[in-house]
């Protein structure tokens, strides 16, 4: 069977913003919602298929995978295959926009108000997240760093001071549920009367209306305005890490709680080292010479340069371990990964006739002829290793 536009099943334009998202949701589920429709099959599917579509287009994330293939971009799990949501999925996934409605247990955050009567606490509008992406070079990594990032986002609106009120208008109690932010429904049923409780209609379980909207934002409490947000990143993270930073998103709705900041970390590349977890890897150069002769060499770590001895007669790729010269542990700061530095033996392009000469002088030395011991041949032992 063919599914219906999720936009569609909304009721919304498919530029909606997350707000007319909710909204759109909340009314057919308040319609549509089985405790008004007792045995209305017709009202359970259009319950669950608004269910189905908020779920789907109020997360970015599939949002833009529904916008960009339909429902084929969702893949098996998206859209909930040929059985559709259950009712619990639908009431755990969604208990929040229920809040303080007695649909999905006990809603919200506690706002503190009790409505009196079984002491059931009001809605509370929580703030979205905010998703932002940060460039940290290794050296921000190694250490941890303090970022500030310009972000525009909902604040409290400074007219209204965040209430939605306008200047000198208050909020009133809501005359419909008298402030609880729920009606309760008595029904007679084969086990005797049974009282529902549902989401206000005319107050959106908040309790209170207000008397008339502040002009700036609507009556909303918030307007969008660009912040500096300062944050922490700890040292040690890795690229596509996301750190959530409690509190710090989009301000709720007429005084509502915070959302969350999500942080999506990039790493960028650097001109010395390259990244395996907490290791860092970097390759040098020694001259033929320097090789047969040992040397000391010197190379950079990202706390500065650091000397090492190369012993005689050091074969060509060698890799040295510099140990604590990585990366620490995120998860643990006192842990830190090493540094691995691969030493070649560098090779002239082209060389002049004399230099051409030299060499060939230096070849007809025994010592200059391969003869390779069973401990050089283990290069054919790692490919054994590796086939077998
Ligand atoms: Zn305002
Ligand atoms: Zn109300």
């Amino acid at each position: 069977m063919a599914k219906r536009d999720y936009y569609e099943v909304l009721g919304v334009s498919k530029n909606a913003t997350e707000e007319e998202l909710k909204k759109a949701y909340r009314k057919l589920a308040l319609k549509y919602h089985p405790d008004k429709n007792p045995g209305d099959k017709e009202a359970e599917e259009k319950f669950k298929e608004a269910a189905e579509a908020y779920s789907v287009l109020s997360d970015k994330d599939k949002r833009a995978r529904y916008d960009q293939f339909g429902e084929a971009g969702l893949g098996d799990n998206g859209g909930f295959g040929a059985g559709g949501m259950g009712m619990d999925d639908i009431f755990s996934m969604f208990g929040d926009l229920f809040s303080g409605g007695g649909f999905g247990g006990f809603g919200g955050f506690g706002s503190g108000f009790s409505s009196g009567r079984g002491g059931q606490s009001r809605r509370v509008n929580k703030g979205s997240s905010l998703r932002v992406k940060i460039k940290l070079s290794l050296e921000d990594i190694e250490k941890g760093v303090e970022k500030k990032i310009k972000v525009n986002k909902y604040v409290p609106c400074p007219t209204c001071s965040g209430s939605g009120a306008k200047k000198g208008s208050g909020m009133e109690t809501c005359h419909h549920c008298h402030g609880s932010g729920v009606v309760i429904e008595t029904r007679q049923t084969f086990l005797g009367a049974m009282q529902t409780q549902s989401v206000c209609p005319n107050c959106g379980g908040e309790g209170k209306i207000i008397k008339e909207k502040c002009t700036d934002c609507h009556g909303d409490g918030i307007i969008k305005s660009d912040e500096i947000i300062t944050i922490n990143i700890p040292a040690g993270v890795a690229d596509g890490m996301q750190l959530s930073f409690q509190g710090k998103g989009n301000a709720g709705a007429r005084n509502g709680i915070p959302g969350d900041l999500i942080v999506s970390i990039e790493e960028l590349p650097h001109e010395n080292f390259e990244r395996d977890g907490d290791n860092l890897c970097h390759q040098t150069y020694v001259t033929f010479a320097q090789a047969v002769n040992g040397t000391t060499i010197e190379v950079p770590t990202l706390g500065g340069k650091v000397k090492f001895k190369i012993e005689q007669g050091m074969p060509s790729g060698k890799v040295y371990r510099l140990k604590g010269k990585g990366l620490p542990d995120v998860n643990n700061p006192y842990h830190r990964g090493d540094l691995l530095v691969r030493v070649d033996v560098w090779v002239p392009k082209s060389v002049t006739k004399e230099e051409k000469a030299l060499l060939e002088k230096l070849d007809s030395y025994k010592e200059f002829q391969p003869n390779p011991n069973k401990k050089d041949r283990s290069f054919f032992d790692k490919m054994k290793d590796m086939f077998s």
